[in-house]
């Protein structure tokens, strides 16, 4: 039994790290310093078929599979995060549900464009009082004859407000259940839609060269058509999304990791002190060592949840062993890695200052690492609270 890469997974690898070392590591940097999305990156990746691997053929996408998207998230991640996330996002997040759920009209109407990488989606889950209690989204969206009206509003949701942003699925209560729980439906609430309101970048600490901002919905008025799924099974839709989502974070947080050893092994090879370069002291070199581990794990954890969720089987508690796993190696990576940088890993133009900054919001995201123990607990028949 082996984790190692097919013949066409290593070869797409390949081509995404090329990409990532050639056209985004000379420029990423100064997109970050200003907070600019990288649209003509962004456009790159959508030409080289990036947005639509594991889409379908007969949508528009390369008929790969999950695993190759996560392959190259991690390539992506260990030269730049923002455009790690602008990848998972859009595809994990913007297209897979329409792909999992939608109708033939849907994914005729969305897939196309968002395989192509010419159009972007957004996830809207989170509100200001409803983040990893995900349950209890105040936003409502009420049947008037056959228009869904919407009224809300959504926080940090990325990819949201790019000049090629398309649609922002929604998450909404559509009623209330019998037992009295809310009621949770997913909407596709295409971008410009009279009502739905984009407000500005946030001010982020890291991740500043991705889109992402908080959406307000004043009777925003879409068909019923626009109904993602079963009305009723948004809930449990929204968290199936996120449960494919973990493995691709944990990718990502894989090559973050990952990127923290490449850049600390050339820089411990060429800066001195005393006379000797720094690579040469044990001190510095058990660092770089420790760093590798926890990223060759990291990648050990996402592959064996990618493998399980391409072979259709179970994988939610692997997915979120990887996610809490990676995402707490990528933090320590990213302070030792600044460590060994001394000075100018505290800066941002050094591409460690900028992990450092980064990685946070990797034990955030799609679920906290405090979400992913429950999850795991859950998992091996611990009482829920
Ligand atoms: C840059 C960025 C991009 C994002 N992109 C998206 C997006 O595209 N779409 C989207 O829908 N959302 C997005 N999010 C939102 C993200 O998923 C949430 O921030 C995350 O789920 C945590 O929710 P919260 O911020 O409300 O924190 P809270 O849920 O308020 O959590 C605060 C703290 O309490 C802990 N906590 C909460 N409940 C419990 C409990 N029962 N037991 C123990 N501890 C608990 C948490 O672990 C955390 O430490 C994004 C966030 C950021 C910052």
């Amino acid at each position: 039994m082996t984790l190692a890469l097919s013949a066409e997974h290593e070869q797409l690898r390949k081509v995404v790290e090329e990409f990532a070392r050639d056209e985004v590591a000379p420029v990423i940097g100064d997109y970050y310093r200003r907070g600019e999305f990288p649209l003509p990156l962004v456009r790159r990746m959508g030409e080289m078929g990036l947005f639509g691997l594991p889409i379908p053929e007969e949508h528009g996408g390369m008929g790969g599979d999950y695993l190759a998207l996560c392959v190259a998230i991690e390539e992506l991640a260990r030269v730049d995060s923002s455009i790690a996330i602008t990848l998972e996002a859009g595809v994990s997040l913007g297209a897979m549900p329409i792909l999992r759920f939608g109708t033939p009209e849907q994914q005729q109407q969305w897939l196309p464009r968002l395989a192509a990488g010419e159009m972007l989606g957004g996830f809207g889950l989170t509100e200001a009082g409803s983040g990893s209690d995900a349950g209890s989204v105040r936003t409502t969206a009420v049947l008037e004859g056959d228009t869904w009206v919407i009224n809300g509003s959504k926080s940090f949701i990325t990819n949201s407000g790019t000049a090629i942003t398309g649609l922002v699925t929604v998450a909404a209560r559509t009623g209330t259940r019998p037992d009295g729980r809310p009621e949770i439906s997913a909407i596709i609430v295409p971008a410009g839609t009279p009502g739905f309101t984009v407000a500005k970048e946030y001010d982020k600490v890291g991740w500043n060269a991705s889109d992402t901002h908080e959406l307000g919905f004043a009777d925003v008025r879409v068909p019923a058509a626009n109904l993602l799924g079963e009305r009723g099974r948004g809930y449990a839709q929204f968290l199936s999304t996120l449960a494919e989502g973990r493995v691709a974070i944990a990718a990502l947080a894989a090559g973050l990791a990952q990127g923290c050893v490449d850049e600390s092994l050339a820089y411990a090879a060429t800066r001195e002190s005393f006379g000797r370069a720094i690579g040469t002291r044990q001190s510095i070199q058990f660092m770089i060592a420790d760093m590798q581990v926890r990223a060759h794990l990291s990648r050990l954890a996402w592959r064996q949840a990618a493998a399980l969720m391409v072979a259709g089987e179970p994988f939610a508690q692997e997915a979120s062993i990887a996610k809490l796993y990676s995402s707490e190696a990528a933090m320590d990576n990213a302070r030792v890695a600044t460590q060994v940088h001394g000075g100018y890993g505290f800066t941002i133009e050094s591409a460690v200052g900028r992990f450092y900054r980064d990685a946070k919001i990797l034990e955030i995201g799609e679920g906290t690492s405090e979400v992913q123990r429950m999850l795991i607990a859950r998992d091996l028949g611990l009482p829920v609270e």
